[in-house]
């Protein structure tokens, strides 16, 4: 019997979904670097299904049905290059490469095209959901050819989380969409952790509420809007009691945010792109600011706060205050988030159903959440909405909550609790609500020093005026 798919990379992520492929019926060709991962796969896990395992990769491919379809799950960089150099002599043309690993997307683009020469397919997919979702049924995010698709779709989206019947897979777009596509739901993870964060340090500070009050106050907002793995979670940890000391596990937790680069990278490509995910970028500079460690030792004990003592009086309002900002900021990180992937759509020529991914996100993956439908709802009313936010439901959410969430927003800058989420999206949402942003300012002072040139709100073309001599106003 010949394998249907391969998997070579068998660490956490590479074992857990052999096994699902396995499990799901498919025969899996195994193999790892060491064959010693391969033998205790098959040894612990060769019951759930079928597996064929292989201690060279010359017999791991022969073990393979025509086109071959590889699934690379090593560890990023690198060691991705080193498969691929080592599996390409051996394939013929047609088969099919998969990277299921983290890359960053320019790295698909340039192995995509490199193996397209070779007369192969090289498929850069995201994968989220960490190991459990490996195991128990991933988002699945792949790019490449839409002709690998015809091969791959019908066994990633039988192994895909599903939700309503319907698989947490679709085909993204061509070369490196999958793995961009994964990158920016990473952004949008950092962002929702931060809302979070922000949103328990705010209760905790406004209110003087204790871990587990907090926690219940997420357990009950978990049944609403904000539904979603990540609330769930969150009420979950603040529950937790620490078996050191006894008291709120988060009490004894570092308060440094770690960070593997995804967020990073996402806010260098919209950089790039110029397009404003505040929302993202300030979750990002909120982790590195909590590990500034001597800035912050400098600093604390040290700035004047002048902030007052807080002293919420209505503590039900408050708690519905931060309710709805935190969910009026986390529509301006998705909205956001979407821009992104439309911009890189256009860039690269993907073609990226906005609707399709919010869908593939409802289940498997770390931002999986009610709220998502609402998004594929309103990208199914228009494909081509500029905003999500200016969709009809988003509006009117975000619209109910502003007058909560510009209180919220002042009440932590008046009482010196850092909101950057919070804040910063507010900001986003007078700016791109503005009708007239101070952005003419700055053209004329462009013009001023630089001789940018400015247009006018009342005539067309390009004006620069002859600020050191005349001032008279040419039109270029
Ligand atoms: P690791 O990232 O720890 O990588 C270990 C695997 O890579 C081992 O199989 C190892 O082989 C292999 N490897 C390393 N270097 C080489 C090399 N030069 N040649 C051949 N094989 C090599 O494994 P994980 O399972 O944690 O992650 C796999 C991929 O999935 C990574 O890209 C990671 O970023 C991503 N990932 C994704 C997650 C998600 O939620 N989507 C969560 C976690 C990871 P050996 O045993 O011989 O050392």
């Amino acid at each position: 019997a010949r394998a249907q798919i391969g998997v070579t990379g068998l660490a956490v992520m590479g074992r857990n979904l052999a096994r699902n492929l396995a499990r799901n019926g498919f025969t899996v060709a195994v193999h790892n670097r060491s064959a010693g991962r391969m033998q205790s796969l098959l040894a612990d896990h060769g019951d759930e299904g079928e597996f064929i395992g292989s201690e060279s990769l010359a017999d791991f491919v022969a073990s393979l049905e025509r086109p071959r379809k590889i699934i690379v799950m090593v560890k990023a960089g690198g060691p991705t290059d080193a498969v691929i150099d080592d599996l390409v002599p051996l394939l013929e043309e047609g088969d099919i490469v998969i990277d299921a690993g983290n890359a960053h997307f320019p790295d698909t683009r340039r192995r995509e095209a490199a193996l397209r020469e070779h007369g192969l397919h090289f498929v850069g997919t995201g994968v989220s959901g960490g190991e459990e979702g490996a195991l128990l049924g991933p988002s699945i995010m792949p790019g490449g050819s839409a002709e690998s698709y015809t091969w791959l779709g019908p066994i990633f989206e039988k192994i895909a989380a599903q939700v309503d019947g319907v698989p947490c897979c679709t085909y993204v777009g061509a070369d490196g969409a999958g793995h961009f596509v994964k990158m920016v739901h990473n952004g949008i993870e950092y962002a929702d952790m931060q809302l979070i964060a922000e949103a328990y340090d705010l209760l905790k500070q406004g209110l003087g509420a204790s871990a587990a009050e907090i926690g219940e106050i997420f357990a009950e907002w978990n049944t609403g809007d904000l539904e979603s793995f990540l609330i769930e979670i969150t009420a979950g940890v603040l529950a937790h009691t620490d078996p050191v000391t006894g008291g709120a596990f988060v009490d004894v937790v570092l308060d440094q945010a770690e960070q593997k680069g995804t967020g990073r990278w996402t806010v260098q490509n919209a950089l790039d792109l110029g397009v404003p995910i505040t929302g993202i970028a300030e979750a990002t500079f909120a982790r590195a600011l909590s590990g500034s460690v001597p800035q912050r030792a400098a600093a604390a004990g040290t700035l004047p706060a002048h902030a007052g003592t807080w002293d919420v009086i209505d503590r039900d309002a408050f708690v519905e205050d931060v309710r709805r900002a935190l969910y009026a900021s986390k529509v301006v990180a998705y909205s956001q988030g979407f821009d992104q992937i439309a911009a890189a759509s256009a860039e690269f020529g993907w073609d990226i159903d906005r609707g399709a991914m919010a869908r593939i996100w409802r289940g498997g993956c770390i931002i999986r959440a009610r709220f998502l439908n609402r998004i594929t709802e309103a990208y199914e009313r228009d494909a081509h909405l500029p905003l999500l936010l200016a969709d009809e439901y988003f509006t009117q959410a975000v619209g109910d909550g502003v007058t909560a969430w510009r209180r919220i927003v002042a009440q932590a800058a008046l009482n010196g609790v850092p909101t950057p989420a919070f804040s910063s999206s507010l900001a986003y949402y007078d700016g791109v609500r503005a009708e007239r942003l101070p952005a003419n300012l700055i053209q004329a002072q462009r013009d001023f020093f630089g001789a940018h040139t400015y247009r006018r709100t009342d005539r067309e073309g390009s004006f620069h005026t002859q600020w050191t001599t005349d001032r008279a106003e040419v039109q270029e």
